[in-house]
């Protein structure tokens, strides 16, 4: 396979295409280096930073539905480009061709959601409590916005910052994920394509010290950090240390799926074969825990283990590949690591438990789809984010008691019921304590215009998607117009004086 050279996106220009590089590779097979990225210096951030705030003077000037009408283009160009995002994910995210369709089909949704939202209310109307006075809020933008991505979700991820990052009137500096650089590059060069001004998205590549030196510039005025909970600790206090600024975080989940006795468990073991071993188990949302009422517990972990025996596990670029490789050694060392831990404390593997050596992919790292029971609840497989295709079974006896469970984790992402009971959904949407909730489908599978993000540790109160993702990247302004002619004294000339 040939590989290619790439450089940062500064200022319009790809520039840093010699000097030290790191190589992306192809998880499904390591030895194919994909393309080469710069490992880039700090300094290569400050001249990002520049090029960004010099552009968003000019782009703050648009008008928002123009704004929106460029971002619509930018959808237009990715759906063109579907067939060959969704190759280029398979290949360097790992992802199997149909779900690596539906990350670039977000991204394309995304564009066209947030170009509707430029003729959209940006601020609310409100009365005033002195006569001839009018008030109202709009939203400005904060200036340069620094994003940090993970591999997960390579398109569709900084669709959801960049595209409301834009519509807020924002200049971008962007750290894609070290895994997948060339798909961050796909994504800016389709914004390009589209017609998006030179410099107000800038890409500088590189590992976790490009994005220390993003979270901690001064010209940043925002950070919006997609990731892990260690990694999102870090941004959060660096970026605090220099700030004041906006910083938002989306970190990992350990999401729970309840199945009451009641439920359909056909259906149940459909939604959990998919919400957990779907993207390799590697989704923020994706099924950890299954908590499954104890008098259905083992017919349901038999239809879910003979559906898991059904799944072609392989070279995701294979359009009838079901579940890919993990991203790389590291993850599959730490997933083992896990499932491990699990036997030596007695739990019970039901099916999967051990890597998968795959024809054709040597060296990749293949881990079946596992499904583990017997565990007690505080074990650490039951409390941690896996991210990786492992299940884990525990039995409780009513509703009451598995709720507790789905909050009793630091994680608060998703979270799915089944049940045929209405009255017992109902309530159990009011008692669960996550982002997301499901009834009757998988933790994963959020749609684009609703908000997404986690309670607890999973992030600090910010949403992306939805109206609420333009939160992170624009500040509120509330305006007072007085047309009486007079000095109005609000709380105080609409009111007796004291002591009348
Ligand atoms: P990660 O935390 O390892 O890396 C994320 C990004 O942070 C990368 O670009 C990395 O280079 C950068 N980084 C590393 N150290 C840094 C530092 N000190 N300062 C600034 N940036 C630094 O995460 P990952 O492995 O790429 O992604 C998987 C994790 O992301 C999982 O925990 C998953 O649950 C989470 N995730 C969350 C959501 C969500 O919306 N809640 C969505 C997708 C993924």
């Amino acid at each position: 396979m040939t590989t290619t050279t790439f450089g940062n996106r500064i200022g319009g220009s790809v520039v840093d295409t010699g000097g030290s590089r790191f190589e992306s590779v192809d998880p499904a097979h390591p030895n194919d280096v994909i393309a080469t990225f710069p490992i880039s210096s700090p300094d290569r951030v400050d001249a990002a930073v520049q090029a960004a705030v010099s552009a968003q003077k000019e782009w703050a000037k648009v008008p928002i539905p123009a704004r929106g009408e460029l971002i619509a283009d930018c959808a237009g160009v990715l759906a063109d480009r579907k067939a060959e995002l969704s190759d280029l994910i398979a290949r360097e995210a790992g992802k199997v061709m149909l779900e690596a369709g539906g990350d670039v089909q977000e991204a394309i949704d995304m564009g066209y959601y947030i170009a509707g939202l430029g003729r959209s209310s940006w601020g609310s109307f409100y009365p005033s409590e002195l006569a001839n006075k009018i008030c109202w809020t709009t939203r400005q933008p904060v200036g340069v916005v620094g994003m940090i991505t993970p591999w997960n979700f390579p398109i569709a991820i900084p669709s959801w910052k960049i595209f409301p990052a834009l519509l807020a009137g924002n200049g971008i500096v962007m750290k894609p994920s070290e895994f997948a650089p060339l798909c961050a590059d796909a994504f800016v060069d389709a914004c390009v394509t589209a017609g998006i001004p030179a410099g107000l998205i800038n890409l500088v590549h590189g590992f976790g010290d490009v994005g220390a030196a993003l979270t901690q510039h001064p010209d940043v005025r925002a950070i919006s950090f997609t990731g892990s909970i260690e990694t999102g600790r870090l941004v959060a206090s660096a970026a605090m240390a220099n700030g004041p600024r906006l910083v938002s975080l989306e970190l990992g989940g350990k999401n729970a799926m309840v199945v009451l006795a009641d439920a359909d468990l056909d259906l149940a073991a459909d939604g959990a074969v998919f919400g957990a071993f779907g993207t390799a188990g590697q989704r923020c949302t994706s099924t950890s825990r299954l908590i499954v009422h104890r008098d259905v517990a083992d017919v349901l972990v038999d239809k879910i283990a003979s559906r898991v025996a059904d799944l072609t596990v392989g070279d995701p670029t294979d359009p009838a590949v079901e579940i890919g490789p993990v991203i790389d050694t590291r993850a599959i060392d730490r997933i083992e690591g896990f499932v491990k831990e699990v036997v030596a404390d007695g739990g019970e593997i039901v099916v999967g438990g051990a890597r998968v050596e795959v024809d054709g992919c040597e060296g990749a790292s293949f881990f079946a789809p596992t499904v583990v029971r017997g565990v007690g609840r505080d074990h650490r497989i039951a409390n941690e984010e896996v991210f990786g295709p492992v299940l884990t079974v525990l039995e409780v006896d009513d509703i009451d008691d598995a709720i507790d469970l789905v909050n009793a984790t630091e994680h608060g992402l998703s979270a799915a019921i089944y049940t045929n009971d209405i009255s017992v959904a109902l309530s159990a949407i009011d008692r669960i304590y996550t982002g997301i909730v499901y009834v009757n489908a998988p933790s994963i599978g959020a749609e684009i215009h609703l908000p997404f993000g986690g309670t607890k540790h999973t992030g600090n109160g910010f949403r992306e998607a939805g109206t609420r993702g333009l939160e992170q990247f624009s500040e509120v302004k509330s305006v007072y117009i007085d047309y009486s002619g007079n000095l109005q004294r609000a709380q105080i000339d609409n009111r007796p004086p004291v002591g009348d």
